[in-house]
């Protein structure tokens, strides 16, 4: 059973003074027109020197993430293919999953597609380890939801984000793999902020695992796909949510020095 995320204005301040990571989906929630901006760099740095780490976990490609660990100011590491494997910049991948059968996971997405439709492969497709991706062509929440049940036939797993669909042999959970890398550098559960905006990100928001979780506006159109639901939701979408995020976790740490 999910609950109606309440408004983020209603978060009291006490519950974020002891925050100190955001584990962050990127695409839809930091991104504005699909890119980084300055005032979100600008925040990342500002964070950083309230005591405040970022760790992006997203289901872009190991890749892809690598690059944002190695340039995004302050970022250490991420989480990518959600929840596949973490990336560091300079070290070996780390696979958090086992090793996909890639033509398996092809035969599948072509039968739960259907003789008279057809997955494209997502054009990132070569800097992958953990998973399949394939374009979302504007399809809803309600016919990718379909097409997961019938992968799960096949023990395969389908998740979507605001970009893609996943196809898995292990199932996908951002916030398992964020508990497991978060334990590592040094922080516990309660310390955790996990903010996200689609369907690929309800295991950041799953009851009892987290400080504080948080959605962007577009989970409101999300909420009937959604296995779990974050306890906040933003006024705002992409980076302007989070943004409102960032603001208002800066000002509770300032209020409690
Ligand atoms: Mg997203």
């Amino acid at each position: 059973m999910t609950q109606t995320p309440r408004p983020l204005s209603l978060l009291p301040a006490e519950k974020l003074a002891g925050i100190r990571l955001i584990a962050t989906d990127v695409d839809g929630t930091m991104t504005r027109n699909g890119k980084l901006s300055a005032d979100v760099l600008a925040a990342i740095s500002r964070l950083a020197t309230a005591g405040v780490e970022v760790l992006p976990v997203t289901g872009r490609p190991a890749g892809e993430a690598l690059g944002l660990a190695r340039y995004l100011p302050e970022v250490r590491e991420a989480i990518a293919e959600n929840g596949a494997v973490l990336v560091r910049p300079d070290q070996d991948v780390v696979n958090l999953w086992s090793k996909p059968d890639r033509d398996l996971l092809l035969r599948v997405a072509a039968e739960i597609a259907g003789p008279n439709d057809r997955l494209v492969l997502a054009e990132d497709a070569f800097c992958r380890v953990g998973d399949v991706a394939f374009l979302r062509q504007g399809r809803g929440d309600e016919e990718i939801g379909k097409m997961a049940e019938a992968a799960l036939a096949h023990d395969v797993f389908v998740i979507w984000s605001s970009v893609h669909i996943h196809l898995s042999l292990s199932e996908p959970d951002k916030g398992a793999a964020v508990l497991g890398v978060s334990a590592n550098l040094g922080y516990s559960p309660e310390q955790i902020l996990t903010i996200g905006d689609a369907p690929n990100d309800a295991g950041l928001w799953k009851a009892g695992r987290f400080g504080v979780t948080v959605g962007t506006a577009d989970v409101h159109h999300h909420l009937a796909a959604l296995r779990h639901t974050p306890d906040w939701v933003s006024d705002n979408v992409g980076a302007d949510a989070w943004l409102e995020m960032a603001e208002r976790l800066m000002a509770a740490i300032a209020a409690a020095d």
